[in-house]
């Protein structure tokens, strides 16, 4: 019979303890230990609520690389089988208002008043042509291609009838241009074919879901890029969720955090008051950006934090233990 010694690492912002009892063993206990939690009244309510322990099995004494990766995914099955959504439309607003105080209140722009491709464009098509040149980009690029080709083409008519080969010129410092420039070909294309103009300003009287619809159609125009539209260019109540917005929806709770982009997009779009979505976008965006980063969240200075549910910010202990397995 061997004892191997106790050892303590991080898995992401977990503190995992081992303690191997036995290593000839069978099974194993992970529990989450919330003696913290239950103390602090500020921690996540699923953490606080979590009772029963989670068991997965090894033949043998796992290495540190396989703890890692099952810890990971208990913590994920955690997350998963735990959550409900408890935000209210007062919370709502009150995350808003708390972010607005700390990055400022959002203000609608204007036409040409932005660095990026969601501003405010001249027409629907420059809007749908903007953000194709922003797929898979940097801001700064984007705007160079986006300037150089207006500055090509000016009128509309005359981009359609150009070789896709000239606007692939145009529009090189963008990255990826022969595939930006046969989509945006295609696009002007098709709406010309469609409606007998390069012109899709009658949506701007359509609804949300014809938008959509009709946007849908065309090659390189995804859900996001037409949520984009929808909110920046025609002032619809539309909520693009990027990745910045789905991770700290899912952070702070108010969709499944282990929902796609997509489910995050129609999970939210349901939830949130019409007049928060523009709010949301543009605080989530600028708060994934500084605060509530990817690998990690400033959350000692999160303006929201105590509204949020993320289990692993106060450092969950997860206790692993092997025991003999008396049944072999
Ligand atoms: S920074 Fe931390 S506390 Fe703030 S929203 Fe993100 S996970 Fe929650």
């Amino acid at each position: 019979m061997v004892l191997s010694p106790a050892r303590t690492f991080r898995c992401g912002l977990l503190t995992v303890e081992t303690e191997y009892v036995e290593v000839s063993v069978k099974v194993e206990k992970l529990e989450v230990d919330d003696k913290e939690n239950v103390e602090n009244q500020k921690a996540p309510i699923s953490a606080r609520r979590r009772k029963s322990p989670i068991k997965i099995e090894y033949d043998e004494e796992p290495d540190v690389k396989t703890l890692h990766k099952d810890v990971k995914k208990a913590v994920k099955r955690i997350k998963k089988d735990e959550w409900e959504d408890k935000s209210t439309e007062e919370e709502m607003r009150e995350v808003c208002h708390l972010l607005s105080e700390y990055y400022g209140i959002p203000r609608k722009r204007t036409q040409g008043d932005s660095k990026n491709a969601c501003g405010r464009k001249r027409s629907i098509l420059d809007a749908c042509i903007a953000v194709i040149l922003s797929q898979n980009t940097s801001n700064k690029n984007s705007s160079r291609a986006s300037a150089a080709l207006r500055a090509a083409y000016p009128d509309l008519n005359d981009m359609r009838e150009a070789d896709p080969s000239d606007i692939e010129e145009v529009i090189r410092s963008g990255g990826l241009a022969k595939i930006k420039a046969g989509r945006i070909h295609n696009l002007l294309t098709k709406v010309h074919e469609d409606y007998g103009e390069t012109s899709l300003e009658f949506l701007r009287d359509k609804s949300v879901e014809e938008v959509k619809e009709t946007l849908g159609r065309y090659k390189g125009l995804g859900p996001k890029t037409i949520s984009c539209v929808l909110l920046f260019t025609l002032d619809k109540e539309d909520l693009p969720v990027d990745t910045h917005v789905h991770r700290v929806s899912g952070r702070i709770g108010w969709a499944p955090p282990t929902n796609s982009r997509e489910k995050t997009y129609n999970y939210l779009n349901k939830t949130i008051p019409p007049d928060l979505k523009y709010d949301t976008h543009v605080l989530f965006f600028k708060h994934g950006q500084q605060v509530c980063q990817s690998q990690t969240p400033k959350c000692g200075s999160c303006p929201i934090r105590h509204l949020c549910r993320y289990p692993e910010k106060t450092n969950t202990v997860v206790k692993v233990e092997i025991k003999e397995d008396k049944d072999i």
